[in-house]
Protein backbone atom coordinates (compact mmCIF):
# COMPACT_ATOMS: atom_id res chain seq x y z
CA UNK A 1 0.00 0.00 0.00
CA UNK A 2 1.42 3.46 -1.30
CA UNK A 3 1.37 6.19 1.55
CA UNK A 4 0.93 9.73 0.31
CA UNK A 5 3.65 11.58 0.27
CA UNK A 6 3.54 14.46 3.65
CA UNK A 7 3.01 17.95 2.74
CA UNK A 8 6.72 19.56 2.44
CA UNK A 9 7.58 20.63 5.34
CA UNK A 10 8.61 23.99 3.88
CA UNK A 11 5.22 25.10 3.79
CA UNK A 12 4.52 23.69 6.73
CA UNK A 13 6.38 25.74 9.04
CA UNK A 14 7.25 28.85 6.84
CA UNK A 15 6.31 31.76 8.58
CA UNK A 16 4.20 33.79 6.30
CA UNK A 17 5.34 37.34 5.81
CA UNK A 18 3.14 39.87 7.86
CA UNK A 19 1.79 36.87 9.89
CA UNK A 20 1.22 37.57 13.38
CA UNK A 21 2.42 34.07 14.97
CA UNK A 22 2.27 33.57 18.75
CA UNK A 23 5.10 30.89 19.74
CA UNK A 24 2.66 29.88 21.94
CA UNK A 25 0.29 28.50 19.40
CA UNK A 26 3.43 26.34 17.93
CA UNK A 27 3.79 22.67 19.64
CA UNK A 28 7.31 22.35 20.07
CA UNK A 29 6.39 18.80 20.47
CA UNK A 30 5.04 18.80 16.40
CA UNK A 31 6.10 16.19 14.23
CA UNK A 32 3.24 17.01 11.19
CA UNK A 33 3.03 13.27 10.35
CA UNK A 34 6.65 12.24 10.75
CA UNK A 35 7.35 9.38 12.62
CA UNK A 36 10.62 8.39 15.00
CA UNK A 37 10.73 4.94 13.90
CA UNK A 38 11.56 5.76 10.04
CA UNK A 39 13.55 9.07 10.96
CA UNK A 40 16.97 7.63 10.97
CA UNK A 41 16.31 6.66 7.49
CA UNK A 42 14.57 9.76 6.33
CA UNK A 43 17.20 11.97 7.08
CA UNK A 44 20.26 10.12 5.90
CA UNK A 45 18.38 10.17 2.57
CA UNK A 46 18.30 14.32 3.65
CA UNK A 47 21.70 14.17 3.79
CA UNK A 48 22.27 12.26 1.01
CA UNK A 49 20.85 14.48 -1.27
CA UNK A 50 22.34 17.58 0.77
CA UNK A 51 25.48 15.97 -0.29
CA UNK A 52 24.84 15.58 -3.79
CA UNK A 53 23.72 19.53 -4.07
CA UNK A 54 26.24 21.16 -2.41
CA UNK A 55 29.01 19.20 -4.55
CA UNK A 56 27.33 20.85 -7.27
CA UNK A 57 27.05 24.52 -5.74
CA UNK A 58 30.30 24.29 -4.87
CA UNK A 59 31.75 23.05 -8.66
CA UNK A 60 29.19 25.54 -10.36
CA UNK A 61 30.33 28.17 -8.17
CA UNK A 62 27.11 30.45 -9.05
CA UNK A 63 24.87 30.76 -6.11
CA UNK A 64 25.44 31.74 -2.60
CA UNK A 65 23.46 30.15 0.46
CA UNK A 66 23.05 31.83 3.87
CA UNK A 67 21.70 29.72 6.71
CA UNK A 68 20.69 31.65 10.04
CA UNK A 69 20.30 29.58 13.31
CA UNK A 70 18.44 30.82 16.18
CA UNK A 71 16.83 29.72 18.86
CA UNK A 72 16.84 30.52 23.23
CA UNK A 73 20.06 28.91 25.01
CA UNK A 74 20.09 25.00 24.73
CA UNK A 75 17.26 25.07 21.73
CA UNK A 76 19.67 22.91 19.63
CA UNK A 77 21.83 25.59 17.36
CA UNK A 78 25.21 23.95 17.97
CA UNK A 79 23.32 20.16 17.31
CA UNK A 80 21.57 20.84 13.97
CA UNK A 81 25.20 22.03 12.95
CA UNK A 82 26.59 18.85 13.55
CA UNK A 83 23.95 16.51 12.41
CA UNK A 84 22.95 18.38 9.63
CA UNK A 85 25.60 20.18 8.44
CA UNK A 86 28.00 16.76 8.09
CA UNK A 87 26.45 16.56 4.93
CA UNK A 88 28.37 19.15 3.37
CA UNK A 89 31.92 18.97 2.02
CA UNK A 90 33.62 21.55 4.59
CA UNK A 91 35.62 22.97 1.49
CA UNK A 92 32.98 25.55 0.57
CA UNK A 93 31.16 25.57 3.83
CA UNK A 94 31.55 28.05 6.65
CA UNK A 95 30.30 28.61 10.42
CA UNK A 96 30.64 31.71 12.19
CA UNK A 97 29.46 31.78 15.85
CA UNK A 98 28.35 35.51 16.73
CA UNK A 99 29.44 36.03 19.98
CA UNK A 100 29.26 38.98 22.40
CA UNK A 101 31.30 41.69 19.97
CA UNK A 102 34.31 42.27 20.51
CA UNK A 103 35.78 45.95 21.17
CA UNK A 104 36.48 46.59 17.20
CA UNK A 105 33.41 44.88 16.37
CA UNK A 106 31.28 47.69 18.58
CA UNK A 107 33.42 50.19 16.55
CA UNK A 108 31.44 49.89 13.80
CA UNK A 109 27.60 49.41 12.79
CA UNK A 110 25.94 45.88 14.04
CA UNK A 111 26.05 44.26 10.50
CA UNK A 112 29.93 44.93 9.99
CA UNK A 113 30.88 41.82 11.41
CA UNK A 114 28.17 40.27 9.66
CA UNK A 115 28.42 41.39 6.26
CA UNK A 116 32.07 39.96 6.33
CA UNK A 117 30.88 36.37 7.12
CA UNK A 118 28.31 36.11 4.37
CA UNK A 119 28.78 33.41 1.68
CA UNK A 120 30.75 33.95 -1.72
CA UNK A 121 29.15 32.25 -5.22
CA UNK A 122 29.31 28.27 -4.39
CA UNK A 123 29.64 29.08 -0.82
CA UNK A 124 27.30 27.97 2.49
CA UNK A 125 27.45 29.87 5.36
CA UNK A 126 26.10 29.10 8.29
CA UNK A 127 25.78 31.55 11.30
CA UNK A 128 25.36 30.47 14.49
CA UNK A 129 23.52 32.78 16.24
CA UNK A 130 23.37 36.33 13.87
CA UNK A 131 22.25 39.88 13.17
CA UNK A 132 19.55 38.89 14.98
CA UNK A 133 21.20 39.14 18.13
CA UNK A 134 21.24 42.95 17.92
CA UNK A 135 17.24 42.56 18.48
CA UNK A 136 16.79 40.04 20.80
CA UNK A 137 20.01 40.06 23.79
CA UNK A 138 20.09 43.40 23.00
CA UNK A 139 16.49 44.45 23.31
CA UNK A 140 16.03 41.99 26.47
CA UNK A 141 18.95 43.39 28.40
CA UNK A 142 18.36 47.30 27.26
CA UNK A 143 21.92 47.26 25.85
CA UNK A 144 21.05 49.93 23.27
CA UNK A 145 18.48 52.55 23.85
CA UNK A 146 14.80 51.18 22.28
CA UNK A 147 14.69 54.21 19.46
CA UNK A 148 18.01 52.40 18.49
CA UNK A 149 17.29 48.63 18.18
CA UNK A 150 13.24 49.41 16.86
CA UNK A 151 14.82 50.84 13.69
CA UNK A 152 17.10 47.20 13.15
CA UNK A 153 14.23 45.42 11.49
CA UNK A 154 13.47 47.44 9.05
CA UNK A 155 17.81 47.83 8.49
CA UNK A 156 17.68 43.93 8.50
CA UNK A 157 15.29 43.63 5.96
CA UNK A 158 16.88 46.20 3.89
CA UNK A 159 20.42 44.36 4.65
CA UNK A 160 18.82 40.63 3.70
CA UNK A 161 17.59 42.02 0.69
CA UNK A 162 20.40 43.58 -0.52
CA UNK A 163 21.91 40.23 -0.50
CA UNK A 164 19.32 38.17 -1.50
CA UNK A 165 19.38 40.71 -5.00
CA UNK A 166 22.26 39.87 -5.19
CA UNK A 167 21.95 36.29 -5.66
CA UNK A 168 22.48 34.96 -2.16
CA UNK A 169 19.73 32.68 -1.00
CA UNK A 170 18.74 32.68 2.61
CA UNK A 171 17.22 30.31 4.89
CA UNK A 172 16.73 31.27 8.86
CA UNK A 173 15.80 28.98 11.38
CA UNK A 174 14.27 29.63 14.47
CA UNK A 175 14.41 26.33 16.90
CA UNK A 176 11.45 26.20 18.99
CA UNK A 177 11.54 24.47 22.46
CA UNK A 178 9.40 25.12 25.57
CA UNK A 179 11.06 25.46 29.09
CA UNK A 180 10.71 22.28 29.86
CA UNK A 181 12.88 20.91 27.54
CA UNK A 182 14.94 23.75 28.48
CA UNK A 183 15.28 22.84 31.82
CA UNK A 184 15.64 18.94 31.16
CA UNK A 185 19.01 20.22 28.81
CA UNK A 186 20.72 22.20 31.04
CA UNK A 187 19.99 19.80 33.96
CA UNK A 188 21.64 16.98 31.30
CA UNK A 189 24.62 19.30 30.98
CA UNK A 190 24.97 19.98 34.69
CA UNK A 191 25.15 16.10 35.00
CA UNK A 192 27.45 14.95 31.96
CA UNK A 193 31.11 16.12 31.98
CA UNK A 194 31.22 16.11 28.61
CA UNK A 195 28.45 18.98 28.50
CA UNK A 196 29.41 20.47 31.19
CA UNK A 197 31.44 23.20 29.85
CA UNK A 198 28.79 24.64 27.85
CA UNK A 199 26.76 25.32 30.82
CA UNK A 200 27.34 28.72 32.81
CA UNK A 201 25.72 30.32 35.47
CA UNK A 202 24.46 33.01 33.99
CA UNK A 203 22.34 31.02 31.52
CA UNK A 204 19.63 30.56 34.99
CA UNK A 205 19.16 34.57 34.70
CA UNK A 206 18.73 34.58 30.90
CA UNK A 207 16.29 31.54 31.46
CA UNK A 208 14.53 33.94 34.24
CA UNK A 209 13.78 36.50 31.01
CA UNK A 210 12.30 33.55 28.90
CA UNK A 211 8.73 35.64 28.37
CA UNK A 212 11.01 38.91 27.53
CA UNK A 213 12.97 36.81 24.62
CA UNK A 214 9.51 34.85 23.40
CA UNK A 215 8.42 38.56 22.55
CA UNK A 216 11.39 39.41 21.52
CA UNK A 217 11.86 36.23 19.05
CA UNK A 218 8.07 36.78 17.53
CA UNK A 219 8.52 40.44 17.21
CA UNK A 220 11.82 39.39 14.59
CA UNK A 221 9.24 36.24 13.15
CA UNK A 222 6.28 39.07 12.47
CA UNK A 223 8.56 41.40 10.69
CA UNK A 224 11.62 40.34 9.29
CA UNK A 225 9.83 37.18 7.58
CA UNK A 226 10.09 37.84 4.05
CA UNK A 227 9.51 35.70 0.88
CA UNK A 228 13.15 36.29 -0.43
CA UNK A 229 14.28 35.35 3.26
CA UNK A 230 11.79 33.18 5.10
CA UNK A 231 11.71 32.66 8.76
CA UNK A 232 11.21 28.69 9.76
CA UNK A 233 9.98 27.69 12.94
CA UNK A 234 11.24 24.51 13.82
CA UNK A 235 9.25 22.52 16.71
CA UNK A 236 12.47 21.22 19.01
CA UNK A 237 11.78 19.57 21.63
CA UNK A 238 12.24 16.15 19.82
CA UNK A 239 16.03 16.59 18.32
CA UNK A 240 15.10 13.53 15.42
CA UNK A 241 12.53 16.08 13.87
CA UNK A 242 14.58 19.13 14.18
CA UNK A 243 17.54 17.44 12.08
CA UNK A 244 14.69 16.12 9.36
CA UNK A 245 12.83 19.25 9.35
CA UNK A 246 15.99 21.42 8.85
CA UNK A 247 17.74 18.70 6.02
CA UNK A 248 14.39 18.81 4.13
CA UNK A 249 14.05 22.13 4.09
CA UNK A 250 17.48 22.70 2.79
CA UNK A 251 17.72 19.98 0.75
CA UNK A 252 14.18 21.56 -0.99
CA UNK A 253 15.35 25.40 -1.38
CA UNK A 254 19.07 23.51 -2.74
CA UNK A 255 17.08 21.39 -5.50
CA UNK A 256 15.22 24.91 -6.99
CA UNK A 257 18.46 26.19 -7.36
CA UNK A 258 19.05 23.21 -9.31
CA UNK A 259 23.22 23.62 -9.29
CA UNK A 260 25.02 21.85 -12.10
CA UNK A 261 28.01 21.12 -12.53
CA UNK A 262 29.91 22.81 -15.00
CA UNK A 263 31.36 21.69 -18.51
CA UNK A 264 34.82 21.97 -19.41
CA UNK A 265 36.03 25.27 -20.11
CA UNK A 266 39.07 23.78 -22.64
CA UNK A 267 38.53 21.35 -25.39
CA UNK A 268 39.06 17.86 -24.29
CA UNK A 269 37.52 15.98 -27.15
CA UNK A 270 40.26 13.48 -28.59
CA UNK A 271 42.58 13.99 -25.31
CA UNK A 272 43.94 10.65 -23.94
CA UNK A 273 45.49 10.02 -20.56
CA UNK A 274 48.93 8.33 -21.69
P1 LIG B 1 26.47 29.98 22.61
O1 LIG B 1 25.45 30.20 23.69
O2 LIG B 1 26.08 30.63 21.31
O3 LIG B 1 26.86 28.55 22.46
P2 LIG B 1 28.20 31.54 24.27
O4 LIG B 1 27.82 30.81 25.50
O5 LIG B 1 29.61 32.01 24.10
O6 LIG B 1 27.83 30.71 22.98
O7 LIG B 1 27.20 32.78 24.14
C1 LIG B 1 27.37 33.75 23.20
C2 LIG B 1 26.69 34.96 23.79
O8 LIG B 1 26.91 36.08 22.96
C3 LIG B 1 25.18 34.79 23.89
O9 LIG B 1 24.75 35.05 25.19
C4 LIG B 1 24.65 35.83 22.94
O10 LIG B 1 23.41 36.37 23.34
C5 LIG B 1 25.76 36.87 22.97
N1 LIG B 1 25.71 37.74 21.81
C6 LIG B 1 25.74 37.41 20.51
N2 LIG B 1 25.62 38.50 19.73
C7 LIG B 1 25.52 39.55 20.57
C8 LIG B 1 25.35 40.95 20.37
N3 LIG B 1 25.27 41.46 19.13
N4 LIG B 1 25.28 41.73 21.45
C9 LIG B 1 25.35 41.21 22.69
N5 LIG B 1 25.50 39.90 22.94
C10 LIG B 1 25.57 39.08 21.90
Amino acid sequence: MSRARPHPLRELLRVKPGSRIRLADVDPNETHGRDKETAARTLQKGLDRLTDLQDRLWAEQKHPVLIVLQGIDAAGKDGSVRHVMTAFNPMGCSVTSFKVPTLIELAHDYLWRVHQRTPGKGEIAIFNRSHYEDVLVVRVHDIVPKQVWSKRYDEINAFEELLTSSGTTILKFFLWIDRDEQKARFQDRLDDPAKRWKFRLGDLDERKLWDSYVAADEEVLRRCSTDAAPWYVIPANKKWFRNLAIAEILADTLEDLDPQYPPSTEDLTGVVVE
